[in-house]
């Protein structure tokens, strides 16, 4: 079996709800998401070779029900939580362990905020360190018996929680106690390495908690504009192609299949997500593009969607040209677009208008195809 290098293992096994639900409260939708689909939803799981979730059975179908989309079902397993979550986590681990991964990040369900800016930094610092804890500094000052402040320097521990997998496995194996809060407990003191963590991650435990959580995952809207033009191929059979519909007129020069209504609208999901542009990702230089089906590209677009938690609010795509008669093929054209992108038809709108016998286009010689879209992070279908 091929070495892995990152493993995650999430520890969903709790079974209390403090909010009076009947279901344990990683399980319980904020937002439309659980607490285990939030999480995965702010990380970048490329990181890693393979997830282990430590959850009950009877609770495996809730997870992903929302974000199935996500390509991850390959990669995930399955271990059946103990009584307490030392023994989740040790039982999670022995799974791993015919995996061999290099590093391993444990992670409590109950914090969905942590983000992908730390995961990263974990990992990076598993690359020089045996582990790497991440912690933050309580702001309130701390009082004991007799009104005396306690050291105020003490460290608010977080997951996830990275370890070189070896030897937080073997701390497990060799502990007598089955109570432990967190997994670097096992470990000495001397031999961890502390992180900065961060504030927003925190842990949901009680009610109130819920109203931060909600408070700091608010619904944020972002725009794009794409804008192409390609030039009619005047000797060529009629087989020209717009937003993936075949249509008897010229055909298009371009280096791919020279779609412009697919560029137009990939720059414009470029745009929203303040990438770069088409050219940049698919250069016209590049000979595996050659003739390419600029679906591949729109497809790669949603990718990036998906990859960034963003669904598509609403698009609409505009077509400059004399010829053809684009109305003829506006069902045809949203239904493509609705089915490469998995949007509703609904929320699609194709225009055209005519350049009034001005200039190049207006010469018939080509056509010019913008787009526009907002997306948000709040799925609104
Ligand atoms: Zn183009």
């Amino acid at each position: 079996m091929k070495k892995m290098k990152n493993a995650l293992v999430i520890l969903a096994g709790g079974v209390g709800s403090r909010f009076g639900d009947k279901i344990p409260k990683q399980f319980i939708r904020f937002n439309k998401y659980n607490l285990i689909e939030h999480f995965i939803m702010n990380i970048n799981t490329d990181f890693f070779d393979i997830i282990v979730i430590a959850c009950n059975i009877k609770y495996r179908k809730k997870i992903f029900e929302e974000i199935n989309y996500l390509d991850i079902k390959h990669k995930i397993i399955y271990s059946i939580p103990g009584k307490t979550r030392q023994i989740s986590s040790r039982e999670a681990l022995k799974k791993l362990k015919k995996y061999q991964p290099t590093n391993v990040l444990i992670h409590d369900s109950a914090r969905p905020l942590c983000s992908n800016k730390l995961v990263e930094k974990i990992i990076n610092s598993l690359s020089k360190n045996q582990t790497a804890i991440p912690y933050v500094y309580n702001n309130d000052r701390k009082i004991m018996k007799n009104n005396k402040e306690i050291n105020s320097n003490i460290k608010l521990i977080q997951t996830p929680q990275g370890f070189k997998f070896n030897l937080i496995y073997k701390a497990h194996l060799k502990s007598n106690t089955y109570l432990l809060k967190d997994d670097a407990s096992l470990l000495d003191n001397n031999n961890i390495k502390f992180i900065k963590g961060e504030k927003k991650n925190l842990k949901i435990t009680f009610k109130d908690d819920i109203n931060l959580f909600k408070s700091l995952t608010k619904t944020i809207f972002r725009h794009g504009i794409g804008y192409d033009i390609h030039r009619f191929d005047l000797s060529s059979k009629k087989n020209l192609k717009l937003c993936g519909t075949d249509i008897h007129y010229y055909k298009l020069i371009g280096h791919s299949d020279a779609d412009v209504g697919f560029h137009a609208i990939c720059d414009s999901i470029f745009g929203a997500l303040s990438m770069n542009d088409i050219g940049f990702y698919f250069s016209n230089k590049d000979p595996q593009w050659k003739n390419k089906n600029s679906r591949f590209f729109l497809n790669f677009a949603k990718k990036k969607l998906i990859e960034h938690n963003f669904w598509i609010v609403n698009l609409d795509i505009n077509f400059i040209c004399e010829k053809p008669n684009i109305s003829k093929y506006r069902s045809k054209m949203i239904k493509n677009i609705s089915k490469v992108l998995n949007i509703p038809k609904t929320i699609i709108s194709i225009k055209a208008t005519s350049n009034e016998k001005l200039g190049f286009i207006g010469d018939g010689l080509g056509i010019a195809a913008e787009s526009i879209v907002q997306i948000t992070n709040e799925k609104p279908y």
